[in-house]
């Protein structure tokens, strides 16, 4: 159903079930801060529905569920099907990293008899949006000796928060006259930690308070920072949003709730016809780079492991599985937003409540960078869609020229198959509070799923 709102068709116990959805989804956003977080759960919820490490599986055969994890921080699923591999897959993608603050590796520091942690931003931020508001920090430490320390500060009711400081407004006649790029500027997201000194300590006794307490709950030394990665995000749980709750407000929702509806899709499925897969990446916000991000060879590797597994051969199997293959790009796109309307193409843009997202293309300019799906492509998904009653609209990230995006659809395309962005559309995207619909995010799992088992 195209461009029709949800609601005005939500018979049958339908608003039960979106509501349903909604629950089991804000658990996962709220444990799920960071990449690494993200994938300890979906590893979690994959074994309880009979997923295994692929490492343990020396073959696979129709109906098998396999898993490979790249790193902590990157991991891709596979359900095999009754048709070989090389018939194609049924590809969903989403990115499980979301704009923050990292520490530095040197990041504890003392100004003003105040203990503070020095971060980098990761991502597309407006700065200004994370200062005075709670933050949390999660990560690891690891230590030369081979093990990992875990850090989970501000999310528990009983936990201190941290945060960023700013500057009060009776003294803020010079900052409030500045750009909005440079009201509050990279160096000085800084995230304030402490306050009481070490009894006996004459020089920076605060941060000596820090570090005694950081050896204390952790066994960690300041040094011990330099192999350590720890985000600072928004702290608190997902909530619900509006007064009708319709909406969802939480941190972390690009991507996680298309990697979160992905994966249920994938796991709630009958045994395919067709494998399906679904991918979850890293350091999308940044430009897919790294070894855990979409650039990397990572998901090749495992389908070169998983065809031969399969008995069906090498590198030709596996060019051919790709290019035979069919992908959304499981990824937000952008609201419109009534304040900032004019910021969207009203035709055009996407709207709450009209279900998942299809985006030909993202881009900026002149649709640069842009991975521009073929309309063939598009007629078989709306075929999909409408067969299987589920709602669906077209979006595009904003205005001509009003600036742009891009998402890991690119990357796949290179493959050689079919590729489209697909997913919630999103208010307040990249700030702490993130806004979504719950119809939009039940709408997009009941058309990824329609997608994982139609004929395309
Ligand atoms: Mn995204
Ligand atoms: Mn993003």
């Amino acid at each position: 159903m195209y461009d029709k709102n949800i609601y005005e068709n939500a018979t049958d116990g339908k608003r039960e079930r979106i509501e349903a959805f909604a629950e089991e989804y804000k658990a996962f956003l709220s444990l799920c801060k960071t990449e690494r977080l993200c994938v300890g759960e979906i590893v979690r919820l994959a074994e309880a529905r009979g997923f295994v490490p692929a490492e343990e599986a020396s073959a696979v055969k129709a109906g098998d569920k396999v898993y490979f994890v790249n790193k902590h921080k990157n991991v891709v699923l596979y359900r095999v099907g009754t048709r070989p591999l090389t018939d194609g897959l049924r590809i969903l993608g989403a990115h499980l990293d979301s704009p923050r603050m990292d520490l530095k590796q040197n990041p504890l520091y003392e100004k003003e008899s105040f203990a503070l942690w020095d971060t980098h931003y990761y991502g597309g931020i407006k700065k200004y949006q994370y200062v005075t508001v709670p933050l949390a920090a999660h990560g690891v430490i690891c230590l030369k000796d081979g093990s990992t320390v875990e850090m989970h500060v501000g999310e528990d009711p009983a936990d201190p928060v941290l945060g960023v400081t700013d500057l009060l407004i009776h003294l803020s006649g010079e900052q409030m006259q500045k750009k909005a790029d440079k009201v509050i500027e990279g160096e000085k997201l800084d995230v304030l930690v402490g306050s009481i000194p070490l009894a006996g300590e004459s020089k920076d006794a605060v941060k000596a308070n820090i570090l005694s307490l950081l050896r204390e709950r952790y066994g960690v030394s300041a040094e011990d920072f330099v192999s350590a990665e720890i985000e600072i995000v928004p702290a608190g749980p997902a909530r619900d949003f509006g007064l009708d709750k319709s909406m969802i407000a939480s941190y972390g929702q690009d991507d996680r709730v298309c990697a979160y509806t992905s994966l249920r899709a994938l796991l709630d499925g009958d045994a395919p016809e067709y494998a399906s897969c679904a991918l979850f990446v890293d350091k999308e916000e940044i430009g897919s780079v790294g070894a855990t991000g979409a650039e990397s060879l990572f998901f090749e590797n495992t389908l070169l492991e998983l065809l031969a597994k399969a008995g069906e051969g090498d590198i030709l199997a596996q060019r051919r599985a790709l290019e035979r293959s069919y992908m959304l790009s499981s990824d937000v796109n952008a609201a419109i937003d009534p304040i900032y309307s004019a910021a969207s193409d009203k035709e055009n843009g996407a709207k709450f409540n009209r279900g998942i997202v299809f985006e030909k293309y993202t881009g900026a300019r002149g649709k640069s960078g842009a991975s521009d799906a073929n309309p063939e492509y598009i007629a078989k998904i709306r075929r999909v869609m409408d067969d299987a009653g589920v709602h669906y609209q077209t979006g595009e990230l904003g205005a001509v020229d009003q600036g742009g995006g891009g998402t890991i659809a690119f990357i796949s395309a290179r493959y050689n198959m079919e590729v489209i962005d697909a997913g919630v559309p999103v208010l307040n995207m990249h700030s702490p509070m993130e806004v979504v619909s719950k119809a939009d995010v039940y709408e997009t799992y009941l058309a990824y799923a329609a997608f994982l088992k139609g004929t395309l």
